[in-house]
């Protein structure tokens, strides 16, 4: 046989081994029965639950993947503890059903809780698995996979002050799918990303096998620290290091119109950012015609003042601009804008469904928008009319 035709007919196989493959409902049937062995009925959620379309849409951000033509779920299993979530795979393994986790729902397609092809799949919602465990004196702590960035925040804030994590800006983001994609924060500078900091996991391979850094060995736990969530096997906590912070930081938001030199700004701050003491760091949000510098500074005003003046005068910071105040609240005032927002609301997992088209959905219809959206919803379930910026089904929950 020709290379060629070879590699054709091995492509072919692949494509067909990997792609087409879809249990029988018989072998559905099987999973969802072997499932009932191993984990008790009340953390497995099919369609016919009451509860099923809550549980789904719990940590869905974007109404796009929730329509009736997305396809779902075979179940959703809420595990409790790490024996549901290897009886999961198990069970997937053994009756050909793919298993998909969710921790946060934060994945940009959906694909924690969706497939893009007609598959038949369960989802693994790890929202139950999401305890922090610090260790003061260590500095350090474990962290469940299904605990949001903001539940850490707040968990370490409150049991270590003067230690926290550097992690995203988003609170409900999930810990799984964020650490194992690398996390990103405002102090990456001072003490690099999420996974940096991560000195050991516990993960459940695709043979149903609890593992440690140890037992699961150097690839497999470097594979896991930034090679992407969904991958490797279900991370079910990190251990990671926590980082001093001083008792007061400063944060400042600055925005720039074009015709106040937003352009040359982003253009000194491409080449300066880099340069930058590591204690500051300034993100841009770039939108329409406006810049938007947000500089986080592990320090006080004054200092951050001075450096600002004679590193990138450009953007004109004056004490005025200083917003001091603890590092958590911090991580609160980023979103809000608000320094009185309680840091309580970090605990917040829910968003609206919404959330996504909501800012915009919001600026053009105001508080109509909820309501187009259910009559969206009713009438064009399906989204036919749409386009890019078209009002999204907003399906009942019930
Ligand atoms: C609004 C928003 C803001 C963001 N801000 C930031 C930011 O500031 N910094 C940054 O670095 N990133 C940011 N991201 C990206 C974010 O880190 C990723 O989307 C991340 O994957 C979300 O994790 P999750 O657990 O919430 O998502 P999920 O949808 O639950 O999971 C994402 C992926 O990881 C897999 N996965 C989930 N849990 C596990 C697990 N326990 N073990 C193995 N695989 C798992 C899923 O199967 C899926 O493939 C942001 C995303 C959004 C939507």
């Amino acid at each position: 046989m020709a290379v060629s035709t070879r590699m054709a007919l091995l492509i072919a196989v692949c494509f067909l081994g990997c792609y087409v493959f879809v249990p029988s409902l018989a072998a559905s049937g099987d999973f969802l029965q072997c499932l009932s062995s191993s984990i008790p009925s009340e953390r497995v959620f099919t369609p016919d639950s009451p509860s099923f379309t809550s549980v789904l849409v719990s940590s869905i951000r974007n109404p796009k993947f929730f329509t009736p033509t997305t396809v779902r779920p075979l179940c959703i299993v809420t595990p409790t503890n790490a024996s549901h979530v290897q009886a999961a795979v198990l069970c997937g393994r053994r009756h050909d059903v793919r298993v998909r986790v969710r921790s946060g729902g934060h994945d940009y397609e959906g694909l924690s809780y969706r497939s893009e092809r007609p598959e038949v799949f369960a989802v693994v919602d790890l929202a139950n698995l999401r305890s922090v465990r610090v260790d003061r004196g260590a500095a350090t702590a474990w962290v469940d996979s299904g605990a949001t960035v903001g539940e850490l925040y707040y968990a370490v804030a409150k049991a270590a002050p003067g230690l926290a994590f550097p992690a995203g800006v988003c609170s409900t983001m999930g810990l799984g799918g964020h650490i194992s994609g690398g996390g990103m924060g405002m102090m990456m500078r001072k003490y690099g990303l999420s996974v940096d900091n991560v000195l050991d996991a516990t993960l459940v391979d695709a043979n149903g096998r609890l593992l440690d850094k140890e037992a699961m060995g150097s690839d497999l736990f470097w594979a896991i620290r930034g090679g992407g969530g969904g991958n490797f096997g279900v991370v079910l906590s990190w251990k990671i290091r926590l980082v001093p912070v001083p008792p007061t930081v400063t944060f400042s938001n600055i925005q720039k119109t074009v015709d106040q030199g937003a352009a040359s700004a982003v253009t000194k701050w491409q080449t300066l950012a880099p340069a930058l003491p590591e204690d500051l760091s300034i993100r841009v949000i770039v939108q329409n015609q406006h810049a938007l510098f947000q500089t986080l500074y592990l320090g006080g005003c004054s200092a951050l003042v001075r450096a600002m003046s004679s590193q990138f005068p450009e953007l004109g910071m004056t004490r005025a601009d200083c917003r001091e105040m603890s590092w958590l609240q911090s991580t609160v005032y980023i979103n809000s804008g608000d320094t009185k927002t309680p840091v309580e609301t970090l605990l917040n997992r829910t968003t609206s469904l919404s959330t996504f088209t909501k800012v915009w959905g919001e600026s053009y219809f105001g508080g109509n928008f909820e309501r187009l959206a259910i009559t969206k919803g009713k009438v064009d379930a399906g989204d036919y009319f749409r386009n890019e910026q078209s009002v999204p089904p907003l399906l009942s929950r019930k």
